[in-house]
């Protein structure tokens, strides 16, 4: 399998600084969704007192998990916010009364079984911390008579520029993630795990060697840099060899990814019944004096956010997420979710001007899922439905290695993204 990637800097600032606790915010905003999956119905209204880690919203829906409060307060009302899916979805506001009292039920589950498990799971709301919002229940219930699963991939990777929230959690939290992935291992009844890192992290890797030395079923592997390393076709490939096929999910190669903050977070929810109401961020960009990273309520503002920010002038730009894969946001009130892994901020970055194709076929020679770019973009432009689906563009991950290589300039991988909604 010819594996094309790119190498990109690092930029990893903050990697050496001690996660900060974010100053409570005097509001969240708490959006019903923030999974790939359905869109989660209020339970509590307007003038309700909550308190931290109280179910706020759920769903019945298999697909979709449900959402707590990570402040105590009162509910000042509904509101809407652009959701993970990029489509409007219903928030709870609720302001903070500052006395953070933990909701009362909160307690660690009893587990007994598989079942047991994969519910509390379900019920600590957590979806993969990677940045895909997919929902953690739904990726652990699969049907292992039919594909059994031997290898447990930890996603170590965290290869996009400046985000280091992965690295601290190594750092900060070893022991939780060898507990989550003892969990996953016993639960699901898989023999093996690999921890995936990049080799530029030696002293994560060292950490990981040492607090997983007495079990040996689990390895660390070391990874050359290349990216997009974390997506979960190209990291079972890096970490076994096994090639995941066009239609297949990872379990027909026997295998199953998650990312190590989510590993870590279940150990931490088995532990003590403390829903997914918070989230480590990276604060970093090129007008950052100092990059850091904050754990932060889900819920707490842009706004807020920008305040912790120590940036020499205003943001000529400011993304949630990495440099690749992120999305702009413009709206000081846009709320932080459970998928948002970094604020970077940008200063004068005008973007540069489009031009015509010289056709170089760098942007193929950079895909990691060998397509052919500039023929989806002359597709999409064509309009032509049968032509994209031959070039595959549903395997597009919007990964933007193809954009960044561009001599052109040109917005090949976001043209991508329009050519999928075509498809589907
Ligand atoms: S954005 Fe899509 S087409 Fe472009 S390099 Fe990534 S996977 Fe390939
Ligand atoms: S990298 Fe840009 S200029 Fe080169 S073939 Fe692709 S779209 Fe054309």
């Amino acid at each position: 399998m010819i594996l094309n990637t790119v190498r990109l800097p690092h930029f990893n600032a903050s990697a050496d600084r001690k996660t900060v606790k974010l100053p409570l915010p005097k509001k969240v905003i708490i959006s019903l969704s923030q999974s790939i999956g359905a869109s989660c119905e209020p339970i509590v209204k307007k003038g309700d007192e909550v308190h931290t880690g109280q179910l706020i919203g759920d769903s019945d829906a298999f697909v979709s998990v449900p959402v707590h409060s990570s402040v105590s307060g009162t509910v000042a009302g509904e509101t809407e916010v652009l959701s993970v899916s990029g489509r409007l979805s219903r928030a709870v506001v609720i302001n903070t009364d500052r006395l953070q009292k933990n909701c009362e039920s909160l307690k660690p589950p009893v587990i007994e079984n598989k079942e047991d498990f994969l519910k509390a799971v379900r019920d600590s709301g957590s979806v993969g911390l990677g940045g895909a919002g997919f929902p953690t229940h739904v990726k652990l219930s699969y049907d292992s008579k039919k594909t059994p699963v031997d290898t447990l991939i930890i996603n170590g990777a965290e290869c996009e520029p400046y985000i280091t929230s992965d690295y601290r959690e190594i750092l900060e939290n070893s022991q939780n993630i060898a507990d989550g992935i003892k969990l996953v291992m016993k639960h699901l009844e898989i023999p093996s795990a690999i921890i995936g890192i990049e080799r530029d992290k030696p002293l994560a890797i060292e950490q990981m060697r040492e607090i997983t030395e007495n079990y040996p079923a689990v390895t660390v592997k070391p990874l050359s840099l290349s990216f997009p390393q974390g997506a979960e076709k190209i990291l079972i490939y890096k970490t076994t060899g096994r090639i995941v096929k066009e239609d297949e999910r990872p379990y027909s190669a026997g295998c199953l990814v998650l990312n190590i903050s989510t590993v870590a977070f279940i150990a931490e929810y088995i532990k003590t019944g403390i829903p997914m109401i918070k989230r480590r961020i990276t604060i970093d960009g090129d007008i950052v004096n100092k990059a850091v990273n904050v754990s932060a309520p889900i819920g707490a503002t842009l706004s807020e956010l920008l305040r912790s920010a120590d940036a020499r002038i205003i943001p000529d730009r400011i993304i949630f997420g990495g440099p690749m894969m992120g999305v702009c946001v413009y709206e000081p009130e846009t709320p932080i979710s459970k998928t948002t892994s970094a604020l970077l901020l940008f200063g004068n970055s005008k973007l540069k001007k489009e031009s015509a194709c010289i056709r170089c076929g760098k942007c193929i020679s950079s895909c990691s899922m060998n397509l052919s770019p500039v023929e989806i973009n002359k597709a999409y432009d064509a309009s032509d439905k049968a032509l994209l689906k031959k070039l595959r563009v549903g395997l597009c991950m919007n990964c933007g290695s193809c954009s960044y290589v561009c001599p052109a300039k040109r917005n090949i991988s976001e043209k991508n993204q329009l050519a999928k909604q075509i498809v589907k």
